[in-house]
């Protein structure tokens, strides 16, 4: 068998075309969504992840702030930086990229952010909210998934769904979207015991874990959903020739750039899956586009607009 494979591209496709009606109906109105993205320090993979974020913004005409304050900046100053976004009326949405410096306090500054413009929905008041059942402004990664299961018609009503990490941004909102979407969720973690047996009574796994290739065949029950969240560079040739032993052109590229993403799932999942999400192409092009959906969300809340006929959400 080999697996449907879920193709994250196409799906924010569409999500963008339908973002872009939604844009252009703001703007007939007199309002242009924007978004504030802290960029701290010099971190290069930072830099990477909040420029993809602002060529998203410029691809689909949303306004756009970039700072870049130091790496020596303190949570008092940087307190002070959210505290002025939070009160320009063009900022719809405020992103801090993470890590922070050591000496700053992350918690602090994710909670300074006024919750209506938590894009990340990272602030208790959007989790609570979500636990709550009344989902407002719900961290980007997670709402993808979603995005990606409903849109590719994956059953969720009295599915077994597995979901594989905890984290805060990832396994816990993903959790509970699954929750209330009416699946039957299973929440593992590295201290879950039978791991294995656990996640192959799955209908739906959901692997985020940051553990390249973990989650191998023997994981997975024929012909069920596997959604793969991880995304690990492997810069190891013994590593990469292990992992793509049956996808030559994968191990070819790994030669020219020294590197390869590989998910948390095994590439030969593929052959037992049902569906399948890749990566890269999978649910990393979801996060940004969800990101980009928060952000109108947040200017036509902000402004007391219900949804338009085109809204995502
Ligand atoms: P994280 O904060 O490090 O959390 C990892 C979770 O996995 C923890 O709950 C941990 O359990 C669990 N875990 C680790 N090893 C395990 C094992 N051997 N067996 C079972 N559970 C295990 O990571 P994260 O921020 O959620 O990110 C997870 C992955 O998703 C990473 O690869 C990250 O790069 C990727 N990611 C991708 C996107 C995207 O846009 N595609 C966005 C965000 C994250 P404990 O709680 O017991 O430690």
């Amino acid at each position: 068998m080999t697996a449907r494979i879920l193709d994250g591209n196409a799906i924010r496709n569409q999500i963008y075309a339908e973002l872009g009606e939604e844009i252009a109906s703001l703007q007939k109105a007199g309002v242009r969504p924007g978004l504030a993205a802290v960029l701290v320090g010099d971190n290069p993979a930072s830099q990477l992840y909040v420029k993809s974020k602002i060529a998203a913004c410029e691809k689909l005409g949303l306004a756009s702030f970039l700072l870049t304050p130091p790496a020596t900046i303190t949570t008092a100053e940087l307190l002070a930086l959210v505290d002025d976004l939070n009160h320009r009326n063009e900022v719809d949405g405020i992103l801090v990229q993470m890590p922070l410096p050591q000496q700053v306090d992350a918690k602090k500054i994710l909670e300074a952010v006024a919750p209506e413009k938590d894009v990340d929905g990272f602030h208790p008041i959007n989790v609570g909210k979500l636990v709550a059942g009344r989902p407002n402004l719900v961290a980007c990664t997670p709402l993808g998934v979603m995005e990606i299961l409903r849109r590719s018609d994956v059953p969720l009503e009295g599915a077994n769904a597995v979901v594989m990490g905890r984290s805060d941004i990832v396994g816990k909102p993903m959790a509970l979207l699954l929750i209330h979407a009416n699946a039957t969720v299973t929440v593992c973690h590295s201290k879950t015991r039978d791991l294995k047996d656990v996640v192959r009574r799955a209908d739906i796994v959901i692997a985020a874990m940051g553990r390249a290739a973990m989650v191998t065949q023997e994981y997975i029950r024929p012909g069920s959903v596997v959604i793969d969240v991880g995304q690990n560079v492997i810069t190891k040739a013994e590593q990469a020739e292990r992992i793509f032993a049956k996808f030559p052109e994968k191990i070819e590229s790994f030669r020219k750039k020294g590197s390869v993403l590989v998910g948390d799932v095994h590439p030969d999942v593929v052959e037992t899956a049902g569906a399948f999400t890749p990566v890269p192409g999978g649910v990393g092009p979801l996060t940004i586009a969800m990101l980009m959906s928060n952000t109108v969300r947040s200017a036509r809340l902000r402004r007391g607009h219900t949804a338009s006929a085109a809204a995502v959400r």
